[in-house]
Parts: C-alpha cells; sequence; structure tokens
C-alpha cells in the first residue's frame, strides 16, 4: 500500500495566513550568517538544514487521504478539501474508477466532494461506502442551492453505493477492509485496511474513551500489531480536560493507544485549526518525548503533513 496525506487539518480548512509567513521569513534572517550565503553549496546547505516547520508547513486542507493498493485501486478516506488537488493529477484520465470511503459526514468530511473533478466525468465509476444508511441524502443535501450551484446529478451516472456493517470485512481488489464504531458527537468510523501481512488504520474524529483499551476479541482483531495508525490527536492534555465530549483525543492518550496496541508508527492527525507550524511540531516533540518515556520510543511517533507518504 502507498498511502499519502491530501488533507490534514481537523474542523475547518485552515489557510497559512501572511503573519505565519512573515515569523517564518523572520526566522530564517535571525538564522542566516555571512558563511551560509558565500557559495551556491553554503546556500544550499543552509536551507537544507532549515527546521521543517519553517521551511515546509503543514497544510491547510482539511481530511483527505489516498491509498494505492497492489491491485492498483485508488481508495480516497474522506473528501475534505484535500480531495480537490487529490482530483487534480487524474484529470486527463477516462474512465477511471475510485473508492470512496467516508468516516463520517462532518462538514471538514464532505466539503470537497463537488470540487473532486474526476466525479463529473460521465466515464468515472465512484464506489462510494459509509456504515451510514442515510449517505446519500448526506451527500446530496450539500450540493443544492442555497449551499451550492451544482446539484449531484451533474457527477457520473456510475455512482455505486456499498453500505458497509461494522466489524465485518470487504474487499476492495487486494486489500481487504474492515470499518469500527468510535466514539465522536454523531459517530465516526475507523478504517483498517490489510495487505501483504501489513496493517494500516485510519481512524479520524475520535475521543478515545475506556472501552478502546478493552481487550476484547473485537478491539483485538481490531486494533493490534498494526504497523500504521493516522489517528485523531488534536488536543493537548489541557485541552482534553476543557472539551470532553467534543469528540476528538490528545497526543498523548494516542501514544498510550499505540503502546497498549503494539501499533509501530502513529501518525498525529486532525490538527487543530488553531495551532501553527512551529506549535503543531511543538506537539511532535512532546509527543516523542512521551513515547520515549512510556515505551522507550518503541511506538515511532510522525505528524501528519499534506503531501507525505507513506510506503507500507
Ligand atoms: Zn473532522
Ligand atoms: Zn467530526
Amino acid at each position: 500500500m502507498k498511502i499519502r496525506f491530501w488533507g490534514v487539518r481537523g474542523s475547518i480548512a485552515t489557510p497559512i495566513s501572511a503573519a505565519q509567513i512573515q515569523s517564518k521569513i523572520v526566522a530564517v534572517v535571525a538564522a542566516i550568517s555571512a558563511r551560509d550565503i558565500e557559495s551556491e553549496n553554503a546556500r544550499q546547505s543552509f536551507i537544507a538544514n532549515l527546521p521543517e516547520y519553517i521551511y515546509g508547513t503543514i497544510g491547510g486542507n482539511t481530511a483527505c487521504l489516498e491509498i494505492k493498493n497492489e491491485s492498483g485501486d485508488r481508495i480516497i478516506l474522506d473528501a475534505g478539501t484535500g480531495i480537490r488537488a487529490c482530483g487534480k493529477q487524474y484529470v486527463h484520465e477516462k474512465n477511471a474508477v475510485y473508492h470512496l470511503l467516508f468516516s463520517h459526514f462532518h462538514w471538514d468530511h464532505i466539503q470537497g466532494l463537488p470540487f473532486f473533478d474526476p466525479a463529473y466525468k460521465p466515464g468515472t465509476t465512484l464506489n462510494i461506502y459509509s456504515d451510514y444508511p442515510n449517505m446519500r441524502r448526506f451527500l446530496r443535501e450539500q450540493m443544492q442551492p442555497p449551499y451550492f450551484p451544482v446539484k449531484m446529478e451533474a457527477l457520473t451516472k456510475n455512482i455505486v453505493w456499498h453500505d458497509i456493517k461494522d466489524n465485518v470485512p470487504f474487499k476492495i481488489g487486494s486489500t481487504e477492509v474492515m470499518t469500527k464504531s468510535m466514539f465522536h458527537p454523531g459517530g465516526s468510523h475507523a478504517y483498517l485496511f490489510m495487505e501483504n501481512g501489513k496493517r494500516f488504520i485510519y481512524a479520524t474524529d475520535v475521543e478515545l474513551q475506556q472501552r478502546d483499551f478493552q481487550r476484547t476479541e473485537e478491539n483485538a482483531a481490531f486494533f493490534e500489531n498494526t504497523d500504521v495508525l493516522v489517528l485523531d490527536s488534536q488536543y493537548t492534555i489541557e485541552e482534553t480536560a476543557q472539551k470532553e465530549g467534543w469528540g476528538h483525543s490528545a497526543f498523548c492518550y494516542a501514544i498510550d493507544f499505540a503502546v497498549f496496541w503494539n501499533i509501530r508508527h502513529l501518525y498525529l492527525f486532525h490538527h487543530e485549526p488553531m495551532y501553527d507550524d512551529k506549535k503543531i511540531h511543538t506537539i511532535l516533540k512532546s509527543a516523542q518525548w512521551y513515547s520515549d518515556y512510556v515505551c522507550g520510543g518503541k511506538v515511532i511517533v510522525h505528524l501528519a503533513m499534506e503531501g507525505r507518504e507513506i510506503d507500507l
């Protein structure tokens, strides 16, 4: 499986602000010395050594991941604003088939769909999966005046709706997939993908509960010994206390969870819109420290960033 992040921000699309760009420029200017600009090599080495939070950005688009599996299927997880750029790479393709899986139907997970260009091509086949019986209505309702000028009828006629069920495995080409209900206002669904003995879980908009730490057969079958977990970790521990019931997790609980279920790689996901790149990288540092503290760094913590890829 090849996994790519197209949108990693939680709750609402968050374009980088002028003030944030200015603070990156100020930090670069403050760090630079005469030696760093004396030759082309020195310049390149200076740039290469800039911290990631200065040189890059986490990205402001809301949830969207893409998986390409061994049988060449295109699996898209959620249709946040990140799906727009995902679709642009396929504008010249005809008769393509996509598999679109929804965690739930909050705005930040559906609002990109009307901007997914391939969906408007008559030859496209769109397989849509959810455990929500009302998914057809939810998606249709956002594509109608006064909310949007183009109705869902303008999309390809080849939409195949898949009413999936919790803990009942199904196949997408070479990949076995399973979904599981998690705690979030209105509910949300995590997805497990299995191929060639590798396991990948996408679990966004999840407020981890005690029940998620219970060693039931069902929990173990879904979570245990997973190679890569993308998990909602929008909050710090202080925020979790203030925002109990809002449906998101603290990064340290995410690590506790990964330790409990023997998960190797954890990607912090659904980043808080109030936080800039520097703050989110600070959270990563704290998370890495916490992983070292509780399990000797056995859980390797990463940031979900737009454009980042995982080869599994
Ligand atoms: Zn969300
Ligand atoms: Zn949500």
